[in-house]
């Protein structure tokens, strides 16, 4: 079992009751060790009483530190006065479980080495767990060139009790080291990969055996980039489920840190009682980066990839990637060219058995669609989808599997165009067509679908309909808009207010969560948690 310590950072002596207070939030929240993080205390005056009275009151196990300059900490007194900071901690009434120096200081000076061993030593030691050493070693510039070798160095000290590595991470891939360090350890280890890079290796430390996991008390307290929250870990992540076996799957996109994937598939993972955990999997832009990070989780076989979700800027990429890796593209995703799943389905040993990949916004919008217009009126119905991108390209094969008859309109004619070739062979009564926005006025349709990225929040004009004034709205019309940020988009509030049926965007996101969620487990997915999860009351008439 992994332990969530939670790193408390005390600035002076004013803070010690609210570092309490943040340690005591911590362990409640699920934290079973407390990091004392003493690089400001120990210089202060009455640092000693001060630090001593926290590690005696501190609500669980804690690690003292006190963090050198060099190493990410604030620390940048004499070394020896360091050494006797930790020693009168060392040697109080009441002690830490660890105290943690970075291999670095103590490989370099044999004086410092025995006067830590004074205090290991030390028979004042009261509680039943003496203190122990953690030797470690930060990079904050990336994977150390040395790496294999510090850690069989801090491993192989007769003196050290936990090994401690931490780097920046450049990629999800630097992960994969981590955890295959941790699988081979020889010595309690933590291994953690720092950045947003690095997120997973927090998140996964109880799948290869780490010792433990960094989590901050709150959003303001971190004290080392990308780590998560205490209850992120416990309540998103649901890590003490996380074990051995567990099968991992991801959001692969750029960026990705405010998906609301992980929310409903480890929601949904816990209520079916599923093995697997959900993670973010930021990939840079490019193809490149794409094939080695998403080939490399594929082939890794501890890590036990079940799959992924595929977004921005990656879903051209996804069904390239299974073709060349001999999988199964499906018929929807070549004539679309983007895909949003991947499924790997391996076997009883972990050796992967066989890669496919769909695209399940196209059923999201023909269900909602489906669901939304009057049952009475027999296809085919007249559908406007505005927009030219990956989502519009979902959302016109989603419509004409419901049998409407689909007209594309785009602000930039030359993509349109190219969208409207890759539909060029289809012929009959779904055959798309297009225009430009201005196209569209005076006109009417039964189904509208908004694909741009117009309405959203933080996008090109979020303020704004993506229609042109005079398009007809009436009772009759069912309006749909994929943005799901914010949920009521000013296309939704003027369709309401014609009287149209709408659906919005999260209903969009549900629905295709739901088809993923499907093809991983096998089994119907909790739509009703995923609904509660990303906010979506009792009214919808999406569904
Ligand atoms: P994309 O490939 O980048 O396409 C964006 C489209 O928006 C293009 O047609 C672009 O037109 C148009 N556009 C952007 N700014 C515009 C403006 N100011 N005026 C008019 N048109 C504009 O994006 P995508 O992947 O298709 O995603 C589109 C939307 O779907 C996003 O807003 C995203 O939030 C949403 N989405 C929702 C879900 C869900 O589950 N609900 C899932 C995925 C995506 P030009 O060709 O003229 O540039």
């Amino acid at each position: 079992m992994s332990l969530i310590c939670v790193p408390i950072y005390v600035d002076s002596i004013q803070d010690l009751e609210l570092a309490l207070e943040r340690a005591r939030t911590a362990v409640s929240e699920g934290a079973r060790l407390v990091e004392w993080r003493f690089d400001a205390l120990a210089e202060e005056d009455g640092g000693v009483v001060a630090m001593r009275r926290l590690v005696a009151e501190s609500p669980a196990p804690c690690i003292v530190t006190i963090r050198a300059e060099s190493e990410g900490g604030t620390w940048d007194g004499d070394e020896m006065e360091r050494i006797a900071a930790i020693e009168a901690i060392g040697t109080a009434d009441a002690t830490p479980a660890y105290i943690d120096l970075e291999v670095r200081s103590w490989g370099r000076s044999a004086n410092l080495r025995q006067k830590m061993k004074l205090v290991l030593e030390h028979e004042a030691q009261v509680r039943d767990i003496s203190t122990r050493l953690i030797l470690s070693s930060h990079d904050f510039a990336g994977r150390p060139s040395d790496l294999l070798g510090r850690v069989a160095t801090m491993a192989g000290d007769p003196d050290c009790a936990l090994v401690k590595i931490v780097f920046m991470a450049r990629s999800v891939r630097d992960n994969l080291e981590l955890f295959d360090l941790l699988a081979e350890r020889t010595k309690p280890t933590i291994a953690l990969g720092m950045g947003e890079y690095g997120l997973i290796s927090r998140i996964l430390a109880p799948k290869f055996g780490g010792f433990l996991t960094f989590a901050a008390s709150g959003a303001d307290a971190t004290t080392a980039p990308g780590q998560p929250t205490v209850r992120t870990l416990t309540e998103t992540f649901r890590f003490d489920a996380i074990g051995r076996d567990t099968r991992v799957y991801g959001i692969v996109g750029h960026p990705v840190a405010h998906s609301l994937s992980p929310c409903v598939h480890n929601a949904g993972f816990e209520a079916i009682g599923h093995d697997g955990v959900y993670v973010p999997l930021p990939v840079a832009p490019g193809w490149e980066s794409f094939k080695a990070t998403v080939g490399e989780l594929i082939d890794h076989r501890r890590l036990d990839f079940g799959g992924c979700s595929v977004t921005i800027p990656h879903k051209e990429h996804l069904p390239r990637l299974v073709r060349e890796m001999g999988g199964r593209v499906d018929e929807m995703v070549e004539r679309i060219g983007a895909a949003n799943t991947l499924t790997v389905d391996r076997g009883v040993d972990g050796e992967v058995l066989g890669l496919r990949c769909s695209n399940t916004d196209v059923g999201a919008v023909s269900t909602a669609v489906r669901n939304a217009l009057p049952k009475r009126e027999a296809a085919p119905h007249e559908a406007a989808v505005v927009g030219a991108g990956g989502v519009a390209r979902a959302a016109i094969a989603g419509l004409r599997s419901i049998g409407c008859r689909v007209h594309v309109f785009n602000r930039t004619p030359e993509r349109l165009d190219a969208l409207l070739d890759s539909w060029a062979d289809v012929e009959g009564d779904g055959l798309v067509r297009g225009g430009s926005l201005e196209a569209m006025v005076g006109r009417r349709f039964d189904v509208i679908v908004n694909a741009t990225s117009v309405g959203m929040g933080g996008g090109p004009a979020p303020e704004e309909s993506p229609l042109p004034d005079g398009v007809v709205i009436d009772e009759s019309v069912v309006v749909m808009d994929t943005v799901y940020d914010p949920r009521r988009t000013v296309l939704l509030d003027r369709a309401s207010q014609a009287g149209a049926t709408t659906i919005d965007g999260l209903t969009m996101f549900v629905l295709q969560a739901r088809a993923q969620f499907i093809e991983w487990t096998g089994v119907e997915a909790p739509v009703g948690l995923f609904e509660a999860r990303v906010g979506i009351g009792a009214v919808n008439p999406g569904r």
